[in-house]
């Protein structure tokens, strides 16, 4: 019913011009660039890229970024840009966007995660879920506390039970023998690439497809970790930098040109934390975007860029509206809190010794309650 009420709103907006006057006030504000965070492609992306592409200067990533740092020229196109990414490199990503971007020419940047692309293994934030809806066993214990599967009260339980741990474990190490051990309590096997090709669209991108994607001038590719940990709760810094390093040096082997972008893996300033963010700069790339809720002006900090939450599940007009700024009081609010969150970051120790103190002795459960509310991240579909 709200999602029906939103929806009217938003239409009422766009049909009488309001949505089309509140861009072109925007655009007045001076210089502003929108980065997009999308995850998965289909639902309504086709509806979103249509309106996108008609009302927004739509640009590769990088020369959004080197127009916004660059001295200001006037433009014969005064149409505010916006960059459209997509992070994790699902498999839909080339099956549904690829051929809109091909068709109507619009380029988008998707951030890789090289171990996945090697290993074609399920993505460890799609386990939890999967391994609960297809065991058959009668119980499984998990941190002292017994589950019974079966029972649909305790489902939801032991999903978010084992998600807390593979979230917040402080070694990739850790998650995947956590990972092994569970497919084997559960009596379920993960899908994965080999097994499934193309059928399951949540798996990840090939290297084939990937570099199908970059031969069109398209597609370009940003960095988003080895392995896609939680950053702030590695113990481990070396582990930390390799994750860090070691994911752009086999993007470039693989895509043969320089690989100056990087995602933060889910992206808020309690995932990053300071060591990652000090990584990153150390590991050579030129800017980092999280998934802080902010739009950027050459003032924002280049290794921490926020972006927009690209929800396909959303009407477009609801989009549209959002955007401009009519709708979302309340992703305003977190937006204002993210900031608040971004400015601790940026100020260092406390934050961090918050995160080190938190991944080490909150209870898991408490911690994947406590780090749950991100919206459709704990929706599994925003990392
Ligand atoms: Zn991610």
């Amino acid at each position: 019913m709200r999602e029906r009420l939103r929806l009217l709103i938003a239409g009422g907006f766009y049909y009488s011009g309001l949505v089309k006057l509140a861009l072109w006030l925007k655009q007045r504000r001076g210089r502003r660039l929108i980065i997009l965070n999308y995850h998965q492609a289909g639902g309504n992306l086709q509806a979103h890229l249509r309106y996108l592409r008609r009302h927004y200067r739509i640009l590769h990533l990088e020369d959004a970024l080197s127009e916004l740092y660059a001295p200001p020229r006037k433009r014969q196109d005064p149409r505010m840009p916006l960059v459209i990414t997509f992070d994790d490199g699902y498999l839909d990503n080339y099956v549904y966007a690829f051929p809109i971007a091909e068709e109507w020419r619009i380029p988008i940047t998707i951030f890789l995660i090289p171990g996945f692309i090697e290993s074609g293994r399920y993505f460890w934030w799609l386990a939890a879920r999967y391994l609960v809806q297809h065991t058959s066993v009668e119980k499984v214990t998990i941190d002292g506390r017994t589950y019974h599967p079966a029972q649909t009260r305790e489902r939801g339980a032991l999903a978010q039970a084992i998600d807390a741990r593979l979230r917040y474990a402080q070694s990739v190490t850790e998650r995947e023998t956590l990972l092994d051990q569970l497919q084997i309590e559960l009596g379920v096997s993960l899908p994965e690439r080999s097994r499934e090709g193309m059928d399951d669209p949540t798996l990840p991108l090939s290297w084939a497809e990937i570099g199908e994607m970059e031969q069109s001038g398209l597609v370009s590719f940003g960095a988003h970790t080895m392995h896609h940990p939680v950053l702030a709760c590695i113990t481990d810094v070396a582990e930390l930098g390799n994750e860090i390093e070691e994911c752009r040096r086999v993007l470039e082997a693989r895509l043969k040109q320089p690989v100056r972008m990087f995602a933060y893996p889910i992206g808020k300033p309690e995932h990053i934390g300071l060591p990652a963010l000090k990584a990153v700069k150390a590991a050579g790339y030129a800017w980092a975007l999280t998934t802080i809720e902010a739009v950027n002006t050459p003032y924002t900090d280049p290794y921490l860029l926020g972006r927009l939450p690209g929800d396909i599940t959303q009407h477009w007009l609801v989009m549209a509206a959002e955007l401009a700024g009519l709708l979302g009081i309340v992703s305003r609010v977190k937006r204002q809190k993210a900031r608040i969150s971004l400015v601790r970051l940026n100020r260092g120790i406390g934050h961090i010794l918050f995160n080190l103190l938190a991944c080490l002795f909150l209870p898991r459960k408490l911690l994947g309650m406590a780090c749950a509310p991100f919206g459709p991240e704990s929706d599994q579909k925003r990392l």
